[in-house]
Parts: structure tokens; sequence; C-alpha cells
């Protein structure tokens, strides 16, 4: 657009259902209303025979033209195609395919012609969302705009982020800043609301949007915000419930008219189209009625249902959310009465289900509506973009933000193991040093695997990248000293550099775009299953700890009655053979039952000290 001169920065959520923009003018956020007057812009991109249309426009020709019409894309992002599969028929009505290394892939027909986007990229539509989205802030402003601030989700890893900044630069904005959803939120939150007791507050942001849960814990001290952990699911959110009402709605058109309209795209897109809105109205009223004309060969359907069943149809998710609270703080290690805040953010926030569940799990606290729930993420977007550029008042300069990895970062050492440099959960910016050494006489060159991860062997963790540091002096093994430095930047994204002391020598690598990064329910499996793997690892130190005490005691009683003179000659013939015959008995339990249980172990250890106590009581009291 042909400017006036260059506007200030904005913010913008880059929502999965919706897209909302925010500017600091005169004092106060302000969120820009499309050229329909809506707030938030659909992030629908639609492809037709002579156009592409983008918000709104193609929101409203979805029912037309459902298979070329694409929303929420953000959910497959990262994703694996076998991940999704089972969302393919029923949540999308576009197609979508495998691609090379199981990769998902958008089909559309443009202008005649069948386009591929790989979807595990969100440059495609990121950059027509933005390049949207910049429209609607130019045209309200009257200038061009340059520069932005983008949120993503919280677990987006780096090479997600990058491609969002990638995006930007498409759409022709420089990216600022990415900031995590909640984190925005938070800001926007932390506003109104500065904490400024000791130790500040602890703020759990409960963002239930269209396509994505998050929900991350907060400290808020002095204006600093800092995230102590994150949970969340790329595949919860408001279209799901859409869909249960949807799949409810089929059976019950099938039942109704004996027809099956599961495989039809056209007729599941009105209908999941139209079983949006009684969804919405169930927030504000006990029961909700969906008509529609011609679902499908001529046939009408009008049908009503009640709060009740939409919560029962769609409870297990709800709970799912509830669970992923209670998630969040086991890793923040807080107890929820620590909790001094529960924020509400996305739209499906507003399901009065969903906020009753979270209430009774914070014990009856009072939740923050106060933020408009579709609006807060812009909001904060648009305060760190005043921030960023210097422009803002006293009101915002002092706002620091801190964010956190979502993974441990390390590197591999000898035997295949993980060693951690940057640990989960640090701050970023950040910045880590380790020491290592050669394990080899007369090694000249070190290979530099870097992993992501929470297992301890890097097997069980995902390879971000490799280098090779060359040119090291030759000298026996472990003289050299290989100094490895981490560095996160405000973006999330990591530099690896390795040094050779005495030489010198430097070799760097950046984590970018393109590298084979995990997808967030990869890292959320690899997260649970570390977590498994910890109980599990629990579990067997318990059992082989009640083993060996089992067996040294048996052993000790043996011995003290064989070696222990002072004992064994006070020991009376039939109390030796008694014991004689316990230890005997246990030994031969053992080779039997090498894989008992602890309690097992626990419980023999127990009877021989029910015989070995009164015995010893004996002749040591005489
Ligand atoms: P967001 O991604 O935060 O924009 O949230 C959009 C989601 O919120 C969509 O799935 C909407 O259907 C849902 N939503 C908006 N308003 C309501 C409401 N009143 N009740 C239930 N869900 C809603």
């Amino acid at each position: 657009m042909e400017g006036k001169g260059e506007a200030p920065a904005i913010g913008i959520d880059l929502g999965t259902t919706y897209t909302c923009v925010g500017v600091w003018q005169d004092d106060r956020v302000e969120i820009i209303a499309n050229d329909q007057g809506n707030r938030t812009t659909p992030s629908c991109v639609s492809f037709t025979d002579t156009l592409r249309h983008v918000g709104d426009a193609a929101k409203n020709q979805a029912a037309m033209n459902p298979t070329n019409t694409v929303f929420g894309a953000k959910r497959l992002i990262g994703r694996k195609f076998n991940d999704i599969s089972y969302l393919v028929d029923i949540s999308w009505p576009f197609k979508v395919i495998p691609g090379p290394g199981n990769k998902p892939i958008i089909v559309v027909t443009y202008k005649g012609e069948e386009k591929h986007y790989a979807a595990e990229e969100s440059h495609p539509w990121y950059s027509i969302l933005l390049i949207k989205t910049k429209e609607i802030a130019e045209a309200h402003l009257g200038s061009t705009v340059k520069n932005a601030v983008v949120t993503v989700p919280a677990y987006f890893n780096d090479s997600q982020r990058q491609t969002t900044k990638d995006a930007g630069l498409i759409a022709g904005l420089n990216v600022m800043r990415i900031v995590s959803e909640p984190t925005a939120a938070a800001i926007a939150y932390g506003l109104d609301k500065k904490a400024t007791s000791a130790g500040g507050k602890n703020v759990l942001i409960f963002d239930l949007g269209g396509g994505t849960f998050d929900v991350s814990l907060l400290n808020i001290e002095e204006g600093t915000f800092e995230v102590k952990a994150t949970a969340g699911d790329t595949l919860l959110g408001g279209e799901d419930f859409d869909n249960r009402m949807l799949k409810h709605f089929v059976r019950e058109f099938k039942t109704k008219n004996e027809m099956d309209i599961s495989g039809k795209p056209r007729a599941l897109r009105k209908l999941r189209t139209a079983c949006e809105r009684p969804k919405r109205t169930l927030s504000f009223t006990t029961v909700a009625t969906i008509e529609i004309d011609c679902l499908y060969n001529g046939v009408d359907f009008y049908s009503r249902i009640s709060r009740a069943r939409f919560e029962d149809l769609n409870m297990d998710l709800f709970q799912k959310c509830i669970e992923l609270v209670r998630k969040c703080l086991r890793d923040a290690n807080m107890d929820k009465n620590s909790v001094h805040d529960v924020v509400l953010v996305g739209g499906s926030t507003r399901i009065p289900k969903v906020q009753q569940l979270l209430q009774d799990f914070f014990n009856g606290k009072e939740l923050c509506k106060s933020i408009n729930p579709d609006e807060a993420v812009a909001y904060g977007a648009a305060v760190q973009a005043v921030i960023l550029s210097g422009e803002g008042n006293d009101k915002v300069q002092d706002l620091v933000l801190l964010d956190v990895t979502p993974l441990s970062l390390g590197l591999e050492i000898l035997g295949g193991v993980m060693s951690v440099v940057i640990p989960k959960n640090t701050k970023i910016p950040c910045e880590k040093e380790e020491k290592y050494t050669t394990v080899k006489d007369n090694q000249t060159r070190v290979l530099i695997h870097v992993y992501e991860g929470e297992g301890t062997k890097v097997s069980e963790n995902s390879l971000l990248g490799k280098f090779t540091l060359s040119g090291i002096p030759p000298a026996p093994k472990g003289v050299s000293i290989l100094n490895v430095c981490f560095s996160i930047d405000v973006n999330g994204i990591l530099k690896v550099t390795a040094e050779e002391k005495t030489t010198g020598r430097k070799k760097k690598i950046t984590i970018k775009n393109g590298k084979c990064r995990l997808s967030k329910a990869e890292i959320k499996k690899m997260v649970q299953d570390s977590e498994k793997c910890k109980a599990e690892d629990r579990y067997h130190k318990k059992k082989v700890e009640a083993k060996n005490s089992l067996v040294n005691y048996a052993y000790k009683m043996q011995n003290t009655i064989k070696y222990d003179d002072e004992i064994a000659s006070k020991l009376t013939a039939v109390d030796k053979k008694k014991i004689e015959d316990a230890v005997k008995f246990v030994l031969q339990w053992l080779d039997g039952n090498q894989l008992a249980e602890a309690d097992e172990f626990e419980d023999k250890k127990k009877e021989l000290e029910i015989i070995w106590h009164p015995i010893m009581a004996k002749i040591y009291m005489g």
C-alpha cells in the first residue's frame, strides 16, 4: 500500500480459527476491525477458478467450495500425517494426503490446477494471513505497516518460530519478536494488574481457542513476566467441540432420514459451519436450535440440542483440559493453592462447563474474565510491539519478557548419552557453556550432535543438527578441552558453538527452519515417555533395593551364626537350626522368584526378622 508514512508496529495473534490485530494508539491498545467491521478475521483461505479469498470472504463461500477452503491449517504445522489422519475426513473437507516423510500435504484446485502445499510449513498460510492482516491494519492506520510482533503457541519450537518470521518476511513485515500466545495474554493482563507483593503473582493462563489448547503458568513481578511451565495440546479446541456436535447431528440425520452424509464434504461443511452457532448459543442458554435448508438431497435438517447433551458429548475433552492444567502445575512444582489468578483466554473459554470445571479444580477461585478472550493475545502483542519500538509510555516501558525452553537441549557424549547443556524450562534468552574433552588418543576431530528431549539416551531424543570441529592438535585423550556454548535468543532460536581452547578453532551451527524439529505432540509424547520411564525406573529401583536388602539380610544371618564366635557360642542347637532353615528356605525361594514384586521381597525379609530378632534378644539380654 502507498502510505502517508510509516505506521506504528502492530501486534498480531495468528490464531488457528481467527486472526486478531492490535496497535498502541492514544495511550492504549486498539483492536483493529477488518473491512467487514469484525474485530477478528477467520484464519481461512479459499481457492477458486479465478481468485484466492482470505478471511471472512473465504469463510462465507466455504459451504459452496468446501474442498478448496482451508482453515485450521495451523493444527497441521509440524505434524506427521499418521497423527492427524483420523481427523482428515471429519475435520477438514479439504484434501490432506501424506507426502514425503509422512508429512501432511494440503491439496487444493486453484485456477483449474491442482496445487500441493506442504502443511508442515506455515509459510503459505501464515504469509497469506499476514498479508491480509497487514492490509487491515494499513487501512485503519492510513500508512504502511513495516514492523510487527507475532504470537505463536507456547510449544512452537525454534524451527516453527523461524518459519513464522519467514512468513512475515514474505508478507513484507519485519517480525520484531515472536511471543508465546499465553505470555502475550499475560502482558495484557499484567498491564491492568501489576503485581506488587513479594514473590510476585502466579498466574495461570488457560487458553482454549479454536484448535489449540495452551496452559501456562507465569510469575509476574514488577512488570516482569516469567513463564514457569507450559502444557497443552495442538489438537484440542473449539473445532473439536463443533466436530462432536457434527457427529451427533450426522447420526441424527441418518436415523431420521436414512441418509448417511458422513462422506459428503459439502453437506458436512454446511452442517459443521451451522454447528458453531448453537455451540456458541449454548454458552448463554440451555437449549439451542439448528436449522439447515436442503442439507442433503433436498432434505432439510431442523433440530435442537441441550447444553447438558453438548456437555456430555465433550466431557472427556473438557476433562483433558483440566488434566493438562494439573500437569502444568506439576511441571512448575507448584501447588494449586499458590496460583493467585486464573486467566481465561480463547473463545472456547466461554463454555460454562469449562469454566465450572476449572473453578472447581481451583477450589472455587473466581476466574479472571476481564480480558476479552478473543483479543487478549493480540492486545499483549500490541503492547510488546510498542515496547520494542520504544514508542510506548511509562505504562509499558518497564515490562520485560521472559520465556522458557520447552525441552532440554544438549549433545551426545560417549555411549550415546545425552549431556544436557540447557535444561527444560530454562528462561530465555540464555547462554550456557560446558567443557568437553576428546575421548581417543590423537583425536583431531569431534562430531557434535545437538539433541532436544528428555531421554537420558540420545536415541530417545530428537536430533536437531550436527557439525564437525576439526583441526584439533593431536594429544592424549582427555587433554584437549572443547568449550561448547548453547545460546538461545529472545525468539527461541538456538545457536551452538564449539571451540577448541588451545588453537581457538571454532565451528557453529544455527538450528534453523528445515531441520527435523519436533511437533508439539511429539514434544508432549517425549515428555510423557520420559515421565513413564522415570516411573518405571522408580518401580525397578524399588524392586532391586528390596531384593538386595533381603539377600543381604539372609547372608548376614548365615554369616553371623557361622563366623561370629560370640554369637555362635551362645546359640542353642534349636535356634541355630531354625535360622539355617529359614535362610535356606529364603535363598531357595529367591532362586525361583527373581522377578517378584518389591513387597514380596519385603514380606520375606520380615519373615526372617521375626525369626532373627527374638533369638538375638535372648542372646544379648541373657
Ligand atoms: P480463538 O481461537 O480464541 O479465536 O477461539 C475461537 C473458538 O472459540 C471457536 O471454536 C469458536 O467457536 C469458539 N467460541 C467463540 N465464542 C464462543 C462461545 N460463546 N461459546 C463457545 N465457544 C465459543
